[in-house]
This record gives structure tokens, sequence and C-alpha cells, in this order.
């Protein structure tokens, strides 16, 4: 049987501003000033979950994780991704990889970016090494350029009757 591939992306962006700290691909990056939202607005994992989504015709993370069911306050977004791919790995996909471009314009990403692999492999149930995590700010132009909000394009490629 050949394999067959899917390709899907998502993108997300939350305001900032929140009395919380930062959580972005499941580590708080900032003590405050976080993400404005019904979970814990990680627009990483939210890119995510609408990318797996994307690939499988799955719909969006809107409509499987509405914000107005309070099973979702506050959540731990990460359970949103983990849900998602055992729903794939259900219908027999497997992750190929995952490539992440996350647009915020400070703090800097750099020093967190290997514990972003780690916590989005984690969530994903695979392996760091198949998770691109990339970093730019806006260069100061709109919303997100002064800081008023982060932004994240997530792309994945999933695979189904591979050997
Ligand atoms: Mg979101």
């Amino acid at each position: 049987m050949h394999p067959e591939y899917r390709v899907g992306t998502g993108y997300d962006l939350h305001r900032l501003g929140a009395d919380r700290p930062l959580r972005v691909a499941g580590v708080d990056i900032a003590p405050d000033g976080g993400a404005v939202g019904h979970s814990d607005a990680d627009v990483a994992m939210h890119a995510l979950v609408d990318a797996l989504l994307g690939a499988t015709g799955g719909g969006d993370i809107g409509r499987r994780y509405p914000n107005t069911d309070p099973a979702n306050r506050d959540a731990d977004s990460s359970r949103f991704v983990a849900e998602t791919i055992s729903d794939l790995r259900d219908r027999g996909w497997e992750l190929v990889n995952a490539d992440l471009t996350i647009v915020l314009e400070r703090p800097k990403v750099s020093p967190f970016a290997d514990a972003m692999r780690e916590r989005l492999a984690a969530a994903l149930g695979t392996d760091a090494e198949r998770i691109s995590l990339k970093a730019k700010t806006n260069e100061g132009v709109d919303a997100v350029g002064a800081g008023d909000a982060v932004a994240c394009h997530a792309v994945v490629l999933v695979a189904r009757g591979a050997a």
C-alpha cells in the first residue's frame, strides 16, 4: 500500500496584556502581560491543532474547542494537541513533521526554543527531532510589532499507510 500524505496549515493570534504569564508552545516566557483568551491562549498549540485538523479535514479549533465551553477555561492547550493527534492516530494517521513560526516582538523566543520544541513534541507524542520551531519579530509593524499581540503559523505533514 502506498502511503497517503496530507499537509495542513494553521494560524493563530492572541492579544497581549492579560494578568497572567505569557505561555507560548507550553513554556511560560514572561511572568505577566500574557495572551488574552478563554484557555491558556497558547498560540503555538492552537495553530498546531488547526494544522492537524486542516490536514485531515477535521474542521477547526473553534468548532472543536469552543470558547463558550467552561471545560476549556484556562485550559492547558497542550491537551487540545494531545487529543487531536490521538484522534488522528485512531484513524491511521501519523505525524511526519511539524514546522512552526512564532511572531512576537518581545521577549526573545530563542532562549526558550529548545524547551518549546520539547513541549510540542511531548504533546504530539513524538520526538523533538520532528518539530521545527522558528521565531521572528514583526519589525515593529502593526499590532504584533507594537507588542500588542502574538501570532503563530504552523504547517504539518501527516501520513497514513506508510511502512
Ligand atoms: Mg487561539
